[in-house]
């Protein structure tokens, strides 16, 4: 049984429709990338799975249970976190105080353990632990992409996923946020991946699906997609 399973999903806003008909499924233990171009529909996706948006017609499973139009804090509470596009650092929030927000789900947490997982956050990402006490705003792109998944690991999920983590960032940094990325499934998380930089993505991915406005167009390992020139010049950006 797939960790996660996407039947039949449709999703609009108002006239717009935004997702048709798709489906598609993440394994536990997966990093599996979504790809195509500009609204394909791949945020919409994951805010349809985190709760975020409900759908119009059919269902979204998570480790079997129907989580269909499920409430985001009960969605983050059965185990999968969403680290949107755009980061959202709170700018006047410290680094460790924006990590802390991602264990609100997790009440009755002692103040020793929180401590301790905010420093496996350090050594997963040890690029912002000396800027621990540093205020949100005075970041780097980089590091507020760093200080928002950790913020997501936070809630200990089983299922992370990620939008768009490499938009805005420097070739360097982005290299080194995929590494984190594989070292995030290493330590047992699955990873579903929206990214319009598909080279990168499917570098880490096991499997990559395609959509195109809302549907889905193809599906594959990445050497498949990659080695698809039709696929490649059409939806992967061509390089
Ligand atoms: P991007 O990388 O640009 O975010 P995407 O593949 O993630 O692209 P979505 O953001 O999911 O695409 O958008 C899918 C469709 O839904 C697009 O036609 C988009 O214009 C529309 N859409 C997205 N958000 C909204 C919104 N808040 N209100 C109305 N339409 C929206």
């Amino acid at each position: 049984m797939p960790l996660l399973e996407l039947a039949g999903l449709s999703a609009a806003y108002g006239a717009v429709q935004a997702l048709k008909d798709l489906s598609l499924h993440v394994g536990e233990g997966e990093i599996v990338a979504l790809l195509g171009s500009n609204g394909a529909g791949k945020s919409t996706t994951l805010r349809t799975i985190s709760g975020l948006m409900k759908p119009k017609a059919g269902h979204v499973l998570f480790d079997g249970k129907d989580i269909s139009g499920v409430h985001p804090e009960t969605v983050v509470r059965l185990g999968i976190a969403h680290v949107p596009e755009g980061r959202r650092v709170f700018p006047g929030l410290t680094v460790k105080e924006n990590i802390l927000l991602g264990a609100s789900n997790r009440s009755g947490l002692a103040r020793r353990q929180m401590e301790a997982e905010v420093d496996e956050m350090f050594e997963l990402f040890p690029d912002i632990r000396r800027f621990s006490g540093a205020l949100g705003w005075t970041l780097s792109g980089g590091q507020q992409q760093m200080v928002a998944v950790a913020r997501g690991l936070m809630s200990k999920p089983r299922l992370l996923l990620l939008d768009e983590p490499s938009l805005g960032l420097a070739p360097l940094i982005v290299q080194q946020v995929f590494r984190i990325i594989a070292r995030i499934r290493e330590r047992g998380t699955t990873v579903l991946l929206v990214e319009q930089n598909a080279r990168t993505a499917l570098s880490v991915a096991d499997r990559g699906y395609v959509l195109e406005t809302g549907r889905l167009v193809t599906e594959g390992k990445p050497d498949e997609l990659w080695n698809n020139e039709e696929v490649r010049a059409a939806y992967l950006g061509g390089r």
